[in-house]
């Protein structure tokens, strides 16, 4: 079995390529949750439904979100009511966030939550919370501490910010679920995703970076020189006091990494780093990066 750690783009671009090499039960996917937030009663896990819909073969690969062919009744109707979301979710992706309110307030846990809609959509894949308790993800702006959706999707990035911090009621800590498969697990893959949003809050859950350390770990650069192929990871990366590059990113995981990979094109020079093309523009280049990820591990 091989376990990533993933947000909901970059390692989601990568799970498309292992998906056509491994038997997706041989997969287990830790997933960040310090994004989720609850909306018109309904509860959004943004990376959890990005991976589920990947598994289930309806995942939007042209926004890295929201179900393929959605519709919009639900959205367009509730604004004439009244009722402005923030982000335009889709009428059968809000099935799904309806679906997991209701398990949450009827007292699951959310990865008890998680593997009931996997059930349902029929994934084989072992989708992982990495945590069951809430945790999120504020950026500190001059106004204020704002909400990481608020702050990209609302706000598009827009916005100075100063420093990043996580809030919640417990300090978060990893499920038996999650240090179980990283304990079962041949590797651990973190790939290339937000180093500051998506990858660090799994690294804060008490246990992970231990079980890390007992671990054959490989992670995949989200930078090429001092930017981010996509999103508001450069930004982040300053507020989080860390420069916005590979460099940056393999300071986060240096005491438990034992392969860094960064992309052919990156000027920035890592000693010991392994160099591939990281860039996963198509169903392609992910097999092809995903190919040279599972040599590593198994040789073959
Ligand atoms: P989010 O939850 O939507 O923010 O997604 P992730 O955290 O999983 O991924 C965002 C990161 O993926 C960004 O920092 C991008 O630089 C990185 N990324 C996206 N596509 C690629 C790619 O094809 N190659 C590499 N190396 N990084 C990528």
């Amino acid at each position: 079995m091989i376990t990533f750690l993933s947000g909901g783009t970059g390692t989601p671009k990568l799970l498309r390529g292992v998906q056509e090499l491994l038997d997706e039960r041989e997969i287990a996917v830790i997933v960040n949750t310090a994004e989720d937030t609850w909306l018109s009663g309904n509860h959004l896990s943004p990376d959890i439904d990005t991976v589920m819909y990947l598994f289930a073969d309806i995942l939007d690969t042209g926004r890295w979100w929201g179900i393929r062919d959605d519709t919009y009744i639900t959205h367009d109707l509730l604004a004439r009511l009244g009722i402005e979301e923030f982000i335009a979710i889709g009428d059968r992706d809000r099935a799904v966030h309806v679906a997991r309110g209701e398990m949450l307030r009827g007292g699951m846990r959310l990865t008890e939550a998680t593997a009931t809609l996997c059930g349902k959509l029929d994934i084989q894949a072992t989708v992982l919370p990495m945590t069951d308790s809430a945790v999120t993800t504020y950026v500190k702006t001059r106004r204020g501490d704002m909400h990481f959706q608020e702050y990209w999707v609302k706000h598009r990035g827009d916005v100075a910010i100063e420093g990043v911090v996580r809030r919640f009621r417990e300090p978060p800590v990893a499920t038996d679920e999650v240090l179980c498969a990283i304990e079962a697990s041949d590797a651990v893959i973190i790939g290339p995703s937000n180093p500051v949003t998506s990858i660090s809050p799994i690294l804060e859950c008490a246990g992970v970076r231990e079980a890390l350390r007992r671990q054959y770990v490989i992670a995949i650069s989200p930078f090429i020189g001092d930017a981010p192929v996509s999103g508001p990871a450069a930004a982040l990366m300053r507020a989080f006091g860390k420069e916005p590059s590979s460099a940056g990113t393999y300071s986060l995981y240096e005491d438990f990494v034992d392969i860094f990979i960064q992309d052919t094109r990156d000027p920035v020079e890592i000693l010991g780093a392994l160099r591939q093309d990281t860039l996963m523009v198509y169903r392609g280049k992910s097999l092809d990066l995903a190919k040279s990820i599972m040599t590593l591990v198994y040789g073959c």
